[in-house]
């Protein structure tokens, strides 16, 4: 196909179509509606055989796909820990896309690279971690913690006298890995791809918050010999609840180990003057693993790995080969600090995502989702049958449903779930919460306000109502 500038029209077409679909999101039914059948219908068909015209297939796409999109981007969705992108970021986004840069090296987008230093720089000083750490632009949280937890394997085998990238794990020392029992399975994915097996995870007990017992950890650093990397976590994914992270960091490297910091959205805490407490002393952690499309309200695809000393960061993650001719050494190579080479510039969400909101809106940003998440809290706890099940610390709130006539809350909590999604004026979530069906609203989005918080209060109650009825 050759290069035609009108080819391009197409991005007129999907800007068109982008702004009609943003415009209906705060009226249309926040969950996908449409049946799995129905979409395969829509979307799919034989394999094209001939090329067709762009923007036809670009309408088409956006028509086919319309009732399977959730309104994840909108005020009133609490499912998961889900952020929107802010419009500043999603058009740096389209511009991320139109430059295609790969970020992998200096060489392959100056711009990118350079950017790249200072928005590590910027995030630095905005969590207030210790300057001259390593930051890696990584997919997401999950990925964040396998290099974090990289850098720690690689790190605490080589005070071992270990070469873990040259001899691998097999015939290595031991290593031992200490985690809080509400450990995210993000981390325990991280360690499994590392080749530290579920079941060799030692797993202190936490409170009834979900922290991490801190008192308990000394009886299992004294369990353990030798190589030892604690995992800790700030903001539990059902709770919100951070574990003592200061005291935990304090215990374990008073015998060696290294600590990695699992923050996906907790970490932003640290953000914010009056919720930094929540965190404190997590800047003297080994490796933090955090989120920029959670609580930052970037786009999709947008994790960051930190480390404070660079030297394990990119011992265990840089790639060697003779095409790969980094040239000037004083030059970034973005793939050293993650597990992939080529990679989308990923960095330039975030670049305008600071850039446009500074330290101030960052944290105005997370401390409005607190208050609104307190203020979610607030009109649901006291209503009749409504139990709030945690302290309401940061953005999320879990919550119960009593039956009626002989039906158990959990049942009934399914069941006021089930609703809520069909009614579509919000989404929720469950879980199960220390053996207890909840309902999870996590409120992390940039443009959720106080009556998106009312009505969509006014909506679950409604739907306890009719469960109940
Ligand atoms: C979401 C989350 C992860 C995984 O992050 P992804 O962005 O999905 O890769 C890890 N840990 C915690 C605590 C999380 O909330």
């Amino acid at each position: 196909m050759p290069f035609l500038p009108d080819q391009y029209d197409v991005l007129d077409r999907a800007r068109e179509i982008a702004r009609a679909y943003l415009a209906g999101v705060p009226t249309r039914h926040v969950g996908g509606i449409a049946t799995p059948a129905a979409l395969r219908a829509a979307l799919g068909g034989p394999l094209p055989e001939r090329p067709r015209d762009p923007a036809s297939v670009i309408e088409q796409l956006a028509r086919d796909a319309d009732a399977g999109l959730a309104a994840t981007i909108g005020p009133r969705y609490f499912g998961f820990v889900t952020g929107g992108a802010v419009p500043v970021t999603v058009a740096a986004d389209w511009l991320t896309s139109a430059w295609d840069q790969n970020g992998a090296m200096y060489v392959m987008s100056p711009a990118v690279a350079v950017m790249e230093d200072i928005v590590s720089a910027w995030l630095v000083d905005l969590l207030h971690l210790p300057k001259g750490c390593s930051v890696g632009f990584v997919t997401g949280c999950h990925m964040a913690n396998f290099a974090g937890l990289a850098a720690a394997r690689h790190e605490v085998l080589r005070r071992a006298g270990w070469d873990v990238e040259a001899r691998g794990l097999q015939r290595a020392p031991r290593v031992m890995v200490i985690v809080g029992d509400e450990v995210h399975v993000s981390a325990v994915g991280a360690l499994r791809m590392l080749g530290f097996g579920t079941d060799e995870l030692i797993r202190v007990p936490v409170d009834g918050q979900g922290r991490m017992r801190a008192d308990l950890l000394p009886g299992a650093l004294e369990s353990v010999n030798g190589p030892t990397i604690v995992c800790a976590q700030v903001g539990n994914v059902a709770t919100g609840a951070s574990d003592p992270v200061g005291q935990i960091i304090d215990l374990a490297h008073a015998k060696g180990a290294w600590v990695h910091v699992d923050g996906a959205f907790g970490l932003w805490a640290a953000a914010v003057p009056e919720l930094a407490a929540q965190v404190s002393g997590v800047e003297r952690a080994d490796s933090w693993a955090t989120d920029a499309h959670k609580w930052l309200n970037v786009p999709y695809d947008s994790g960051l790995a930190i480390v404070a000393d660079p030297a394990p960061h990119r011992a265990a993650l840089s790639l060697m080969a003779s095409y790969l001719q980094r040239g000037d050494d004083e030059q970034r190579v973005g793939m050293d600090w993650v597990p992939e080479s080529s990679r989308r510039a990923r960095v330039i969400p975030l670049y305008a995502l600071i850039r446009s909101l500074g330290r101030e809106g960052v944290a105005d940003l997370v401390r409005r989702a607190c208050a609104l998440a307190e203020r979610m809290a607030g009109r649901l706890a006291g209503q009749p049958g409504v139990r709030v099940c945690n302290e309401v610390v940061l953005n999320q709130v879990l919550v119960q449903f009593a039956g009626a006539r002989g039906t158990g809350p959990d049942e009934t909590t399914r069941e006021v779930i089930a609703r809520v999604q069909a009614d579509g004026a919000c989404w929720a979530g469950g879980a199960v919460w220390q053996g207890r069906h909840v309902m999870r609203i996590s409120v992390s989005n940039w443009s959720t306000t106080e009556d998106d918080i009312d009505r969509s209060a006014d909506a679950i109650l409604r739907c306890h109502r009719d469960a109940v009825a």
